[in-house]
C-alpha cells in the first residue's frame, strides 16, 4: 500500500511529498498520534494551491455571514408585526 496514492496535487496532479511529520500524544490516551504536512514537490504550485484555498475558505467565511445577515433581517420582518400586535391590544 502506498500512502502516497490518496495524496496528490489537485492543481497539477504530481504526488505530493511529506513537508514534515510530527508524533504527538493524545490527551488521555497513552497512544501517539503521527501527523504528517504533505505539500506539492513543485514550490510555485504549493503557492498556488494555498492562495486557492485561503480564497475559498474566504469565500465560505462571507456567505456565512450573508445567510446570518438574511437570517436577522427576516427575524426583525417577522418580530414586527408581533410587536404592533401586542401594542395593540395593550
Ligand atoms: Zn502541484
Amino acid at each position: 500500500m502506498q500512502r502516497q496514492a490518496n495524496s496528490i496535487c489537485i492543481r497539477c496532479g504530481k504526488v505530493r511529498v511529506f513537508s514534515r511529520k510530527w508524533k504527538d500524544k493524545e490527551n488521555g490516551k497513552g497512544s501517539t498520534v503521527t501527523h504528517e504536512e504533505t505539500i506539492c514537490p513543485d514550490s510555485e504550485c504549493q503557492k498556488l494551491v494555498d492562495e486557492k484555498f485561503q480564497e475559498m475558505k474566504d469565500r465560505r467565511a462571507l456567505s456565512e455571514e450573508r445567510k446570518k445577515t438574511i437570517v436577522l433581517s427576516r427575524g426583525i420582518k417577522s418580530r414586527s408585526p408581533i410587536i404592533f400586535d401586542t401594542k395593540v391590544k395593550l
